[in-house]
């Protein structure tokens, strides 16, 4: 599963009640996307909610892709800003709490943990494949991006 299926939409219950439309609690499911992000219940939404809510849209949803917002975009630019939160230098908790603040988002941070892991071990097979090509100068720029993971 990949992680932006184990990214939960906080305060859950509290949304679904002030929206009156019940929606999945993974932050991901098409129906999410759908009604809480591009809905049109987002003025039924308090103040500090509906301002997370839109953020996320503006941050995440925002391309021009015709299954927009289906077409995995969404799901891209969210593993980059997690990544991007890692090179900041956060680790996993420190990680959820700023979704939260950011997105009205949390995650469980032993999946941020191996999500994380993974991403490492990724970048390390990218790295000895280039070695392997001769590609000197991708499999820097790898390890360059794998060193500010770790
Ligand atoms: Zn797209």
């Amino acid at each position: 599963m990949a992680i932006t299926d184990k990214i939960y939409v906080k305060n859950h219950q509290q949304l679904v009640s002030q929206l009156e439309t019940s929606f999945p609690k993974g932050a991901f499911k098409g129906a999410t996307l759908d009604i809480l992000f591009q809905g049109e219940g987002l003025a039924k939404l308090d103040d500090a909610s509906q301002d997370r809510v839109l953020d996320f849209a503006e941050d995440f949803l925002d391309c021009d892709c015709q299954a927009n917002p289906h077409c995995g975009c969404p799901e891209r630019k969210f593993v980059a800003y997690l990544l991007e939160l890692r090179e900041q230098g956060l680790g996993p908790d420190a990680v959820v709490d700023v979704m939260s603040d950011d997105y009205l988002l949390y995650a469980y941070p032993g999946d941020v943990l191996s999500f994380l892991d993974d991403s490492v071990r990724t970048l390390e097979a990218v790295e000895t494949l280039a070695e392997v090509d001769g590609r000197d100068d991708v499999a820097e720029e790898v390890q360059q991006r794998r060193n500010r993971l770790m």
